[in-house]
């Protein structure tokens, strides 16, 4: 059975895609069984996952309209070590054509459904927004990951996120729970980062993830090559925390 969690952060620029592609290539690199999903239509998760967007054949929209399933959709991408299910502009339209259909917010759990035993981790990148693709991550979901800069406006961008969160368990998806806020491009040098570092940990207790990922430049410039920075160059600094929290999510898991 896989578990499946959603990046999400309804900021943007805040390293949700970040997130998801290193923590994909991370847990492959481990040995699990990864999906990567990319519910943006920007695509910046497919492109840095080596699947080149402007020549898929079939996307995630294929599969939000049932015109394709998982499986016919998604491809390996073999530098990375995990499957994508990528996205284009395409998806930018599956909103407004989402808008007549039934059981529009379920779409993506259903396909997903159909793939349980494929893999041990689904990833599903969210775009910078609460928006119907989000919720279908979210209904998808057995929890929320939220990357989080370490700022002054962070703590409140939360409130609304932690609100959708509580709506979609209370009324769409039982099982969705924040499984953490990861701390990402920290650095301990800005006495800010760390006041707000020691708020979070004060308010959010054991749903802060002991790993905290660094400011590090490889970590972006690795897209650039289409890669994760965790394959582009593992022994960077950014890398080897993104390792570490891929352990530190399996051991989670566990005890879920
Ligand atoms: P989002 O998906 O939330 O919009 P991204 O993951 O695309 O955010 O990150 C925004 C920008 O910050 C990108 O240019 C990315 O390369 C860069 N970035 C993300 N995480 C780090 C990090 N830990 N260190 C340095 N740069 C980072
Ligand atoms: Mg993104």
């Amino acid at each position: 059975m896989s578990k499946i969690f959603c990046i999400a952060n309804q900021k943007g620029g805040v390293g949700k895609t970040t997130t998801t592609v290193n923590l994909a290539a991370g847990l492959a690199k481990i040995g699990q069984r990864v999906l990567m999903v990319d519910l943006d239509p920007q695509g910046n998760a497919t492109m840095g996952s080596g699947v080149d967007k402007r020549t898929l054949s079939l996307s995630v929209y294929d599969v939000l309209l049932e015109s394709a399933s998982v499986r016919e959709a998604a491809v390996l991408s073999e530098k990375c070590g995990y499957h994508v299910l990528g996205a284009n502009r395409d998806l930018a339209g599956a909103e407004v054509e989402l808008v007549e259909v039934e059981r529009r917010e379920k779409r993506l759990k259903q396909a997903l459904a159909e793939v349980d035993a494929d893999f041990d981790f689904v990833l599903i990148d969210c775009p910078p927004s609460l928006s119907m693709l989000t919720l279908n991550g979210l209904c998808s979901a057995h929890g929320v990951i939220v990357p989080m800069q370490c700022e002054y406006f962070a703590l409140e961008g939360l409130t609304d996120l932690v609100n959708t969160i509580k709506q979609v368990h209370a009324n769409l998806n039982k099982d969705l729970q924040i499984i953490g806020l990861l701390r990402v491009m920290y650095d301990p040098r800005i006495t800010l980062q760390q006041q707000v570092s020691d708020q979070l940990k004060a308010h959010f207790a054991d749903k802060v993830f002991d790993t905290v990922i660094p400011r590090n430049v490889r970590l972006a410039e690795a897209p650039s090559y289409g890669l994760p920075g965790v394959v582009f160059d593992p022994s960077a600094r950014g890398s080897q925390a993104f390792l570490a929290f891929a352990s530190e999510m399996v051991q989670r898991i566990q005890r879920m």
